[in-house]
C-alpha cells in the first residue's frame, strides 16, 4: 500500500475529490501527520469515520520504526531506525541552544565506497523512499521538544543525489508550509560529488544548501580516497559547484576530512587554496573519525592548525570541527561533526 506521505497536498486533494470530499480535508489530514505527528488515520478525530476508514484501507503512514536511541554526553542523539523490510538505517539529532538539526539517511548502505566511510563498508542495500526520509525527520522532530526542530541535513548513510527523485520529493514536503515547514536555506544536501545531480538540483528553483565532500585538492589523492572522483574529477566538480552557487545564490561548503599522511600537509592546503581561488565558498575541516576496518587517523593538532591557517591566509572561509563524544558510536560522531555548525 502507498504511504500517504508520497503525495503532495495537491495529490491528496485530487484523491479526496475523487472520493467526494472537499479540499480542506487534505489540510486536516496533513495537519495530523506533519504538525501533530499522528500516523494513525483512526485517531484523526476531526475526520468523518467513513473517511478515516477509507484512508486506512488505501494508505499507510509511518512505516519507519524507532528501534533504539543513543544519547551522547554532549547531547547529540543517534537514532537507529528499522525499515519495513527490517533493514536498519540511522539518523542523528544535533542540538544547539534552542534548536535541533536532523541528520537523515537517504539510502540503506551506499554504493560509493569512500575508503574512510563506515556506510560504504556494508555495501548498498536500497534507496529510501521519500516517505521513509520524511518519517526519519518526523521521528526526530517528535523527540526534540522543547527545542525547535529547525534544520535538516541529508548527511546520513547513502548518497542523496544517487536517489534523486525521492530526495527532491522529500525536500519539497519538508519545505512545504503544509508539510514540515522547514525553510529551504535550512535544508542541506551533502554529496560525494555527483555532477549531473548537482546540475539538476541547481535547476529545481529551491535554495537548498549544498555541501560537497571534497577531501583532497588533487585527482590522484581524491580518486584513491573516493572512487567516484574517477568519473567526476575535481576540475569539473568545482566548475559545477561554482555554477550551483551562482544559480542558487547559496554559498557552497566543501567538506574536508583530514587524514594523517594522506591529505593534511601544508602542500595540500596550498593546492586547495589554489583550486578554490576566487570562489566565495566555505571549507569545513574535520579530523577523520577512525573507522576500525580502515587504518586512517587524524593528523596532530599542530598540523591541523597549520593547514587551517594556510587556508585563512589565502582568504578562504574555514571552520575546524573538533571530534567529540564518540560514546554513541563512531558513525554518529562522523555525522555530527559535519553539522554542528548548522544547528
Ligand atoms: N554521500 C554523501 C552524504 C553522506 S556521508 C557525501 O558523501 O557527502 C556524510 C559525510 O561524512 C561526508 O562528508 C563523508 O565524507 C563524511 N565521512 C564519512 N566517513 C567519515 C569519517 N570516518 N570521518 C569523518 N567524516 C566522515
Amino acid at each position: 500500500m502507498q504511504d500517504i506521505k508520497e503525495l503532495s497536498i495537491e495529490g491528496l486533494i485530487a484523491v479526496l475529490k475523487e472520493w467526494g470530499y472537499p479540499a480542506f480535508r487534505a489540510s486536516q489530514i496533513f495537519g495530523w501527520i506533519y504538525k501533530k505527528g499522528e500516523n494513525s488515520f483512526s485517531r484523526m478525530s476531526n475526520l468523518p469515520q467513513v473517511l478515516r476508514e477509507k484512508l486506512a484501507g488505501s494508505f499507510v503512514s509511518g512505516t519507519v520504526k524507532l528501534r533504539e536511541k543513543f544519547i551522547s554526553d554532549d547531547g547529540t542523539e543517534k537514532f537507529l531506525f528499522e525499515l519495513n523490510d527490517k533493514d536498519l538505517i540511522e539518523g542523528v539529532a544535533i542540538p544547539a541552544e534552542s534548536r535541533v538539526t536532523a541528520c537523515i539517511s537517504t539510502q540503506a548502505g551506499c554504493k560509493f565506497s569512500c575508503r574512510f566511510c563506515a556506510s560504504g563498508l556494508l555495501g548498498f542495500r536500497r534507496d529510501l523512499s521519500a516517505a521513509e526520509m520524511i518519517d526519519e525527520a518526523l521521528i526526530i522532530k517528535s523527540h526534540c521538544r522543547p527545542k525547535q526542530f529547525s534544520h535538516v541535513v541529508f548527511m546520513g548513510s547513502g548518497e542523496p543525489l544517487d536517489n534523486y527523485e525521492n530526495l527532491i520529493k522529500a525536500i519539497r514536503t519538508i519545505n512545504a508550509p503544509w508539510g514540515l515547514g522547514i525553510g529551504a536555506r535550512r535544508i542541506t544536501v551533502s554529496t560525494c560529488g555527483i555532477i549531473p545531480g548537482i546540475e539538476k538540483l541547481a535547476q529545481e528553483g529551491l535554495q537548498v544548501e549544498l555541501s560537497v565532500s571534497l577531501h583532497a585538492p588533487d585527482d590522484k589523492t581524491r580518486s584513491a580516497l573516493m572512487p567516484v572522483n574517477r568519473k567526476y574529477p575535481i576540475r569539473d566538480l568545482i566548475a559545477c559547484c561554482r555554477h550551483y552557487a551562482a544559480r542558487t545564490n547559496r554559498q557552497v561548503t566543501f567538506e574536508y576530512v583530514m587524514i594523517k599522511g594522506v591529505n593534511s600537509d601544508l602542500q595540500k592546503a596550498l593546492q586547495l587554496s589554489t583550486i578554490l581561488k576566487g570562489f566565495d565558498c566555505k571549507v569545513n575541516l574535520i579530523p577523520v573519525n577512525p573507522v576500525s576496518e580502515w587504518g586512517g587517523e587524524p593528523p596532530g593538532k599542530l598540523e591541523t592548525l597549520l593547514f587551517r591557517d594556510a587556508l585563512i591566509k589565502a582568504g578562504i572561509r574555514v571552520t575546524l570541527r573538533k571530534p567529540r563524544g564518540r560514546d554513541v558510536g563512531a558513525a554518529c560522531g562522523q555525522l555530527r561533526l559535519r553539522y554542528e555548525k548548522k544547528a
